[in-house]
């Protein structure tokens, strides 16, 4: 078994200047799908956190009561609507996106699970999996056959639990997710301090970070940073080592200017571009 340290030598392995003629059409369009009465937050955070971390396009998907709320939140990003006026009910777009985050504030309406099976059985894009729809995933193994070679999930421990079931230990936590991880050819982000990225055999431990990162939404940024890179051509292994160390990077850049307690998810975004440099 393989053990890598997420280090800034790692990093830098993997990370890509921009080249100086790109332009916001070849840069990466991102489509994060998510939201619900109450929790478009969540889509704001992702949607953001996406675009601070370099791609050129992002479009939400959200329930009709999250229109104004995105718009006005983030004049940047684009957004399409359900049909619903509260749950995403039917997940159907015309564009083209080269990555797609889904799950962040989607919740678990019937509607929702159904839309969101549908579209995993035709899905080819890119995909990192988060929150609600993690836990829609996990209502049924045979489901995870449906996931394209590589897709990114990135599970809080509760949310690994209903994936792979309860451990005994800190070792067949790893043993059970290493498993998943090659029965069904994924890449599963551990959250956790610190966090662990599984694929296949290899296990990258991350090194940034703080406890300051456990704060509402921080799990959405992380969601909108892996799909950026993801759009932005970075593989899928890569996106993910990327965006967890950036995103506990901010929280190591933030500490001295606040305490633990005053940092908030907005506060990952706004570091990014110094975690970047
Ligand atoms: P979520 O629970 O989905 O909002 O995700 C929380 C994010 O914050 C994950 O990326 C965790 O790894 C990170 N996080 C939470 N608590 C800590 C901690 N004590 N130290 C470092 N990272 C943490
Ligand atoms: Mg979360």
């Amino acid at each position: 078994m393989k053990s890598i340290s997420i280090d800034q030598k790692e990093i830098l392995k993997h990370y890509k200047t921009i080249a100086v003629d790109t332009h916001k059409g070849i840069q990466g369009h991102v489509l994060i799908i998510g939201g619900s009465y109450g929790k478009i937050g969540a889509v704001c955070l992702s949607s953001k956190a996406a675009l601070k971390a370099g791609c050129g396009l992002v479009t939400a998907f959200v329930p009709k009561c999250g229109y104004e709320i995105v718009q006005i939140a983030i004049p940047e990003v684009m957004v399409l609507t359900d049909v619903k006026k509260r749950c995403i009910s039917n997940i159907s777009f015309d564009l083209k996106p080269d990555a797609i985050g889904i799950g962040p504030g989607i919740g678990q309406d019937e509607l929702t699970q159904k839309t969101f099976l549908k579209f995993l059985k035709t899905n080819k894009i890119p995909l990192v999996i988060d929150a609600d729809a993690l836990n829609i995933l996990s209502k049924n193994k045979a489901w995870f056959l449906l996931l394209q070679p590589k897709t990114i999930l990135t599970p809080h421990p509760k949310e690994l639990e209903r994936l792979i079931g309860e451990w005994n230990s800190e070792e067949e936590k790893f043993e059970k997710t290493i498993s998943f991880s090659l029965q069904y050819n994924l890449i599963v982000v551990m959250k956790g301090a610190p966090t662990h990225i599984i694929d296949g055999e290899s296990i990258y431990k991350n090194t940034s970070g703080n406890p300051a990162l456990a704060t509402a939404g921080s799990g959405d940024v992380l969601t909108g940073i892996i799909t950026s890179l993801l759009a932005q051509s970075y593989e899928p292994i890569q996106a993910a080592i990327l965006g967890v160390y950036l995103h506990g990077l901010t929280a190591d850049i933030a500490l001295p200017k606040m305490g633990f307690q005053s940092f908030i998810a907005s506060d990952i975004i706004e570091n990014l571009g110094e975690a970047f440099l």
